[in-house]
């Protein structure tokens, strides 16, 4: 393997570290996050668990409000309101995926920007834009963490950010415009992606599908930042599904990346788990403290200086 790993757990340590630090600068309010989970989308627990426990941690409260899936706009936007107004609240995550009959983008408007520690309501994005991030999407502030801990200049560097979502692709492409990196974003549409990433200096990739990269798309040196995470199943040596004492297959995590063909070629890389995930959390609980700042009228510290 040529390539360095850049370690997403270490990173989070050094995150959650200075953050304890900036947390005793201000004071003794206890800080509070409210999670509001609809419906019964099993994917979310994962996140839940993470969050929860990462709180716990900080000694930050985590409150989690489960709605049922019949739960209507109107009722969060009601449920919204309150928290907005609720001192004791220092920020508000609303869980993804909605049911298909919610708009995320009207719900997470109505979250205050002070206590939106997910970085989404539009006015925090549109800071971005201007080149003046307050609160910005923990995976995208996570991404450029593990890029920057690389210690490569970014300045007239090319980067190819593959997927183009409001919570990770867009903002990663601003944040990157933001450091006078040349961004090209790619998504379903691209035509020939490999003659995009093989210029690549640095590729983020947050797709969701594993070996939609393979060593031969990557410019040997590059740094790869896979976002992407999937659940796939384990093989054994004869390349058969490996089963539990259930009968049922086993399951790992993969990342967009082929891990293996990927690390021959690149400089560095996020490996999957253990990479950008760890990272990501981290980020949420430096917003919630970025969050009690704004409303205390406090200055900010960047995740990324
Ligand atoms: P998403 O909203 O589904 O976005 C996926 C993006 O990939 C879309 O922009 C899509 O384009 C694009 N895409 C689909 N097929 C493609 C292809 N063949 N080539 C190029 N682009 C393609 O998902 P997301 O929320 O951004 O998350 C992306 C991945 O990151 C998922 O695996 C998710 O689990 C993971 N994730 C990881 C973390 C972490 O902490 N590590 C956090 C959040 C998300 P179209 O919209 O045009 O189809």
């Amino acid at each position: 393997m040529a390539a360095r790993l850049i370690d997403g757990k270490a990173l989070a340590a050094g995150i959650l570290e200075r953050v304890r630090l900036q947390r005793i600068a201000l004071g003794n309010k206890p800080l509070r996050l409210v999670s509001i989970y609809v419906g019964d989308d099993i994917s979310s627990a994962v996140y839940i668990r993470n969050q929860k426990r990462a709180c716990e941690r900080m000694e930050i409260r985590f409150d989690l409000e489960h709605l049922p899936a019949t739960a209507t706009e109107n009722d969060l936007v009601d449920r919204l309101h309150v928290l907005n107004h609720d001192d004791s609240v220092t920020g508000i995550i609303l869980q993804r995926p909605l049911p298909p009959e919610l708009r995320q983008f009207r719900l997470q408007a109505k979250i205050h920007p002070d206590k939106d520690v997910e970085g989404l309501n539009p006015a925090n994005i549109g800071s971005i834009v201007y080149g003046m991030p307050k609160l910005v999407p923990c995976t995208a502030l996570a991404a450029l963490r593990c890029l920057k801990s690389t210690g490569v200049p970014l300045r007239g560097a090319d980067i190819v950010m593959v997927g183009h979502s409001e919570v990770v692709g867009k903002p990663v492409a601003f944040l990157m415009l933001n450091e006078f990196a040349t961004c090209t974003v790619c998504h379903v549409a691209t035509q020939d992606l490999a003659t995009k990433t093989r210029h690549a200096d640095v590729i983020f990739t947050a797709v969701g599908k594993p070996g939609l990269l393979n060593g031969s798309m990557v410019k040997p040196g590059a740094i790869v930042i896979d976002i992407g995470i999937k659940q796939v199943p384990q093989v054994g040596p004869d390349g058969r599904p490996l089963l539990g004492d259930d009968g049922q297959p086993l399951l790992r995590l993969s990342g967009d990346a082929d891990f293996d063909s990927v690390s021959a070629v690149a400089g560095w890389i996020t490996p999957v788990p253990g990479g950008v995930g760890p990272v990501t959390v981290a980020m949420l609980i430096h917003n919630c403290v970025v969050a009690a700042r704004l409303q205390q009228g406090l200055p900010i510290e960047s995740a990324l200086a």
